[in-house]
């Protein structure tokens, strides 16, 4: 097919989720019909971040979009359905830390370097120059283009609908798509823009900005000689993946590249502020010595994880306060631009891997085609809010939930202080509570692709 005949779908943002939406369009293409332009604001793809779960959901999506072989010898273990501790939880607020419960599914949690991860994603784009991806559809790559505005050309044609929109960038010239994808994360000027032309949309000033959850997270990555000189035998040098609880803050380690780094995510409740907004940056550096005043008496086991953390990084956790439309006209929010979370479940990526295969797998199929009707748009937002605001609100709510427990806030903890005794079975059942959270990690997202194919192949229920 040729490029003008081709359905032309703009991205905006290269992060995991914008990335994986364009090599998930490519897999799935398999009528060659789609012509993708990638706009990134930054410069460069950078690969930033240092650990990220990805669970055995996502790994199926991720080996359905081809990134099986490549991304294998990258995990922490080598992907199986086996019982895996995900995290052993300890009690950590105090001089003697102890185990409380072994956290655990089937699968576990593969680790990687997120690096690593944009860095296959962004290997397996189908852009011309590509020595690893099997194009089938189109795609160009626009490097400093930074979204400013969106516009819909009224088309009075044959079908009477919206037609394409014109988008309008900082600095370059204007481009056409057919489709418009926000995959521009937590600040997202596409949501903005989006949310401003919905009907009523005083409805949704509170989904403009993202809201500030009270909680502050910590991260650094910890070379492994390292912590062997600063704690001989440190538990994290030979564990799958630990977790301090204690009172209104916790840790979470886990190896990444291959077991030569330990990623380091520590969590504090900072009740100094009483607000839902973050003033100034949401991502600072700070001395070490911050982070060993956050953890003062913890165990010794925290306290040689921090000595090592030569560059910790200081991050405002915030999230958006579950916005239940993510489509609508030709426009798709997709991953943190849609449903930004807090990362106590490690699943805000995952989500989004999801709503990028489910929406390229309804794009590709052979109903969609170039000129796109209102009637066949209208179709495609109905179904991707329908098969992704519930699970989405559903795994926002839940890692909030999820925070309260490992962060010992849930209830039956209120008379409990930074370093108390607390009785064991109050402990156990707050880890239980979070196993529980974690037992979707190994459901089959087979199931909800399908049933958004089956929705669109019989629309009755949508329409
Ligand atoms: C501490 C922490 C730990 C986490 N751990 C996990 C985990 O283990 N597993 C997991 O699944 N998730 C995890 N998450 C969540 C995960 O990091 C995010 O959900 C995910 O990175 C979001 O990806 P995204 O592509 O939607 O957005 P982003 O990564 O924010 O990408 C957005 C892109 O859009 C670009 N952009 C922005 N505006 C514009 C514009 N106007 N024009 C053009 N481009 C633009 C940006 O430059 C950026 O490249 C964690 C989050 C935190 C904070």
């Amino acid at each position: 097919m040729s490029h003008q005949e081709r359905i032309r779908v703009a991205i905006i943002g290269a992060g995991v989720v914008g990335l994986t939406f364009a090599v998930a369009l490519n897999a799935l293409d398999k009528d060659r019909k789609i012509a993708i332009d990638l706009y990134e604001a930054a410069p460069e793809l950078a690969e930033i971040g240092a650990g990220i779960n990805v669970w055995p959901r996502s790994w199926e999506i991720l080996k359905q979009i081809g990134l099986g072989d490549a991304l294998i010898p990258l995990f922490d273990h080598h992907p199986d359905l086996e019982p895996r501790v995900i995290f052993g939880v300890r009690k950590g607020d105090q001089k003697d830390g102890f185990k409380i419960h072994d956290v655990t599914n089937y699968g576990g949690a593969l680790r990687i370097h997120r690096a690593d991860l944009q860095k296959s994603l962004m290997e397996h784009l189908p852009l011309p120059d590509s020595t690893v991806a099997d194009i089938k559809t189109l795609c160009t790559l626009h490097l400093s283009y930074r979204l400013l505005d969106y516009t819909q050309t009224t088309n009075t044609g044959s079908s009477g609908g919206s037609g394409p929109l014109t988008l309008h960038f900082a600095g370059k010239p204007s481009a056409v798509c057919d489709i418009l994808i926000g995959a521009d994360g937590i600040k997202s000027t596409v949501r903005q823009l989006f949310l401003s032309r919905l009907p009523n949309p005083q409805t949704y000033e509170r989904f403009l900005q993202p809201v500030w959850s009270g909680l502050v997270a910590y991260r650094g990555l910890v070379a492994k000689e390292d912590l062997q000189k600063a704690l001989p035998g440190h538990r994290a040098l030979t564990h799958s993946g630990l977790m301090y609880s204690g009172k209104s803050r916790y840790a979470v380690v886990y190896p990444v590249s291959g077991g030569k780094f330990i990623n380091v995510v520590a969590i504090v409740h900072d009740k100094s502020k009483d607000t839902n907004v973050w003033e100034g940056p949401w991502k600072v550096d700070v001395p070490q010595t911050e982070l060993f005043e956050q953890y003062a008496g913890w165990d010794e086991e925290i306290q040689a994880l921090i000595s090592c953390i030569k560059e910790p990084t200081k991050w405002a956790l915030q999230s958006l306060d579950n916005l239940d439309v993510f489509a609508k006209g030709r426009v798709f929010l997709m991953g943190d631009s849609a449903h930004a979370m807090l990362p106590h479940l490690g699943a805000g990526a995952t989500v989004g891997i999801e709503d990028a295969y489910i929406l390229a797998s309804l794009l590709t199929h052979p109903s969609t085609s170039r000129p796109l009707s209102t009637q066949h748009v209208n179709l495609l937002t109905n179904i991707y809010n329908t098969v992704r605001v519930p699970p989405a609100i559903a795994m926002s709510k839940s890692s909030n939930e999820t925070g309260y427990f490992c962060n010992l806030e849930a209830s039956g903890f209120e008379g409990y202080m930074e370093g108390d005794d607390i009785p064991m079975n109050l402990l156990v059942g707050a880890a239980h509570a979070v196993e529980r959270n974690w037992s979707w990690t190994t459901s089959d997202p087979e199931e909800d692709r399908q049933r958004a194919v089956t929705l669109l192949e019989s629309p009755r229920a949508v329409l």
